[in-house]
């Protein structure tokens, strides 16, 4: 045990302040002291020299509690040293082995007691008393400077009562069988022989050393078994001394002497029981105390938890209802939607299908909507042309695999059986860390829409067709009164009338064209005369026609040398004219604008760049409808049929149009402006 390292622990145990805890030691030496000046000075008075009769059972009394106490300390020891760890206390425990041995030997051969292997008498007496006295000094001043918590194999218990038995061993062999070898310690009629008194005052010195050493120990840790071992020595000083004094075997000094000797044992007794059975209980019972309070503690924390907890479930059931009731308003909105509105999670499965969505798509109630995407494969639902729509290509499937789109156009037999066209827009649903987790529809019925586009397109065509005969006869009789009047020298003025209608003429017939080309394209009428020729070459005559109109421009074209399409040489000419007119017109700062004609991947690819204000994203998927214009201000000006018309002229050549804007690797750049291309199938020039 490391007595050292306990002390904060001791001094929660014991008294904490140390000089204010001296007094005990104080007061043993006082009354040790006080004890013997009383005996030294009354002695006149109150000497008494007992008879055998009374002295030797007192004697035996005081000398068997003294071996019965020695031999428990050893006892103790012994049997707590393997759990106790403490060399200091074992050394000292194993000490008194042999101190009560040697004192059983000295009881039994006092004076006046029957034979002890050799016949008694008062030098054998007083020489096992000097033996056990010098070593009990002896053996508790070394233990003071023994390291409790020192494993050197030879402070073991067994090598430690190796040690006390061959010392009790030596002391009775020596004292039995050779007492003429040794000096006499007591002659009769002269009282106590100088060697006695001088051994007695060496035990004397040694218990003094020991007790002051064992009060240091004491003063720097304030462990409470240094201080009763300390009480303890002091005693046995007091003890000592009276042993000095006596001058008869059965005489008041003598039983003073061991009257103080009990009196140490007690408080060696204390200091070791308390040290090596005391202590750990209290230990105990302080850890029990120190469990307690963490008990209470810990219960305080269950308590405090399961407040917080009741807190906890409480918000949550709140949060809970909160939640609740919005979905119940969320699902009432979305029932009440006159959009189809459907929801699917990442498997496929439709987690919501509101009223709406099931009559448009086909189903009597959303009751009876198939719980897998797979099971709208049977929905009636296909392309605007008739094609059947596969269950990869449904809207919702798209949604689910990550696709955005508006205005995805499909025609469906709703639950009433009434033949309907459906706008879709969908996109996926992510969570904080991106991943798709649902996918959502949104479809609404343009029926009337496009039943109203149709009758619209169905009025073009005519007014456009009854438009076109008057205007042919405005503009001969135009032409026709413009050649008159020249060749009869007419007026002026009534020459530039007539070339402004004869242009005005010019402009309604090419707008009545353009509506024209609308109507043919929506009723797939869009005829096209197609025969080969140099596209590289038309652009540069586009271009070239078109510098003309603009001088805040310049329009640079590079185009590959050859680059033979098979097309109708007038409408694409218009798609030129169309997409370069578009980029004069919406760059009004003017600027460059860069056309590119070349060969790549076996197509005809062109595109025309500009660096004009650029397409705004919102309104970039609808610019290749009909009458959609996505520019206000001053160069507002069209019918918005340019690039629905241009579209309808390269998808009738089965080539393709697109456009970026800003274009890819310019999006740092504030004059961003547009970039449109268009690709069209090459012509082998070679095998024609
Ligand atoms: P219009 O030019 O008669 O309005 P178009 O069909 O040619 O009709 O174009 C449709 C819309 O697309 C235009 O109103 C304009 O907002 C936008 N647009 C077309 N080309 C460009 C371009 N090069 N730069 C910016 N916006 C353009």
């Amino acid at each position: 045990m490391n007595r050292t390292a306990q002390t904060g622990q001791q001094r929660a145990l014991w008294p904490t302040s140390l000089l204010g805890s001296l007094w005990p030691i104080l007061a043993v030496v006082a009354a040790s002291a006080l004890v013997l000046v009383l005996a030294t000075l009354s002695q006149p008075y109150f000497y008494v020299v007992f008879t055998a009769d009374v002295y030797l059972p007192v004697h035996y009394f005081l000398e068997t509690a003294s071996f019965v106490v020695g031999f428990s300390i050893f006892a103790v020891y012994w049997h707590a040293s393997r759990e106790m760890r403490d060399a200091q206390g074992i050394f000292i425990g194993t000490a008194f082995f042999a101190v009560a041995a040697i004192d059983v030997m000295h009881a039994l051969s006092f004076p006046g007691m029957p034979e002890f292997v050799t016949p008694s008498s008062v030098d054998k007496g007083i020489l096992y008393w000097l033996s056990f006295r010098l070593w009990l000094a002896f053996s508790l001043l070394v233990a003071a400077f023994v390291d409790p918590r020192s494993r050197n194999p030879l402070l073991r218990r067994g090598p430690l009562l190796g040690l006390n038995v061959a010392v009790t061993t030596v002391v009775f062999v020596v004292v039995s069988f050779f007492p003429d070898r040794i000096p006499p310690m007591f002659v009769a009629g002269h009282g106590l022989s100088p060697l006695k008194i001088g051994l007695e005052y060496l035990v004397v010195a040694l218990a003094v050393a020991a007790a002051l050493v064992y009060l240091r120990a004491y003063l720097s840790t304030g462990n409470q078994f240094f201080k009763v071992l300390t009480m303890g020595l002091i005693v046995t000083v007091f003890s000592e001394l009276s042993f000095t004094l006596y001058a008869a075997a059965y005489d008041t000094y003598n039983l003073l002497g061991h009257v103080y000797e009990v009196i140490s044992y007690y408080f060696i007794f204390s200091a070791l029981f308390g040290s090596a059975v005391r202590r750990p209980y209290m230990e105990l019972q302080s850890a029990f105390s120190a469990l307690d309070v963490k008990n209470r503690e810990l219960k305080k924390l269950n308590d405090m938890i399961e407040n917080q907890l009741e807190r906890t479930i409480a918000e949550l059931r709140e949060t809970a209802q909160i939640s609740n009731r919005r979905v119940a308003q969320l699902d009432g909105i979305i029932d009440s939607l006159t959009e189809g509105v459907v929801i699917a999670d990442v498997t496929g499965r439709i987690m919501r299908c509101n009223p709406a969505a099931a009559a448009l798509h086909g189903f009597k109630s959303p009751d009876e909507m198939g719980s897998r995407v797979e099971e709208l494969a049977s929905l009636p639902i296909s392309f605007p042309d008739g094609r059947p729509v596969t269950i990869e290509e449904q809207p919702i499937s798209k949604a689910i695999r990550g696709e955005r789109f508006v205005h995805h156009e499909l025609v469906s037999w709703g639950a009433d059986g009434v033949k309907r066209c459906l706008v879709f827009s969908g996109c996926p649903i992510k969570d904080e860390s991106g991943q798709i987790v649902l996918g959502l529809t949104v479809s609404r019925d343009v029926t009337e829409e496009r039943e109203l586009d149709r009758l619209k397109d169905e009025f073009f065509s005519i007014a456009s067709h009854e438009l076109r005969t008057p205007l042919t006869s405005i503009k001969g009789f135009a032409q026709l009164l413009a050649r008159r009047l020249a060749r009869e020298s007419g007026r002026e003025e009534d020459l530039r009338s007539l070339e402004v209608i004869n242009h005005q003429a010019d402009s309604m017939q090419e707008l009545i064209e353009e509506l024209l080309d609308v109507t043919r394209i929506q009723s797939g009428r869009f005829e096209l005369s197609k025969n080969p020729f140099d596209l590289a070459r038309l652009a540069s005559e586009v271009v070239e026609k078109l510098q003309i109109t603009s001088d805040k421009h310049s329009l640079r074209l590079k185009a590959d040398a050859s680059l033979w399409v098979n097309a109708d040489r007038h409408r694409i000419e218009e798609v030129f004219t169309n997409l370069i007119s578009n980029a004069i017109k919406y760059s009004p700062e003017g600027g460059p604008v860069d056309i590119v004609a070349r060969r790549s991947n076996g197509e005809a690819l062109v595109s025309c760049r500009d660096y004009g204000a650029g397409i705004p994203k919102e309104k970039q998927p609808f610019i290749f409808q009909r009458f959609y214009r996505a520019a206000s201000g001053p160069c507002a000006v069209g019918l918005g049929l340019g690039l629905y018309i241009t579209r309808g002229i390269i998808e009738g050549h089965r080539g393709r149009i697109w456009f970026e804007s800003p274009p890819r690797g310019a999006e740092d750049n504030p004059e961003k402006g547009s970039i449109f291309y268009f690709c069209l199938p090459i012509f082998p020039v070679e095998a024609w």
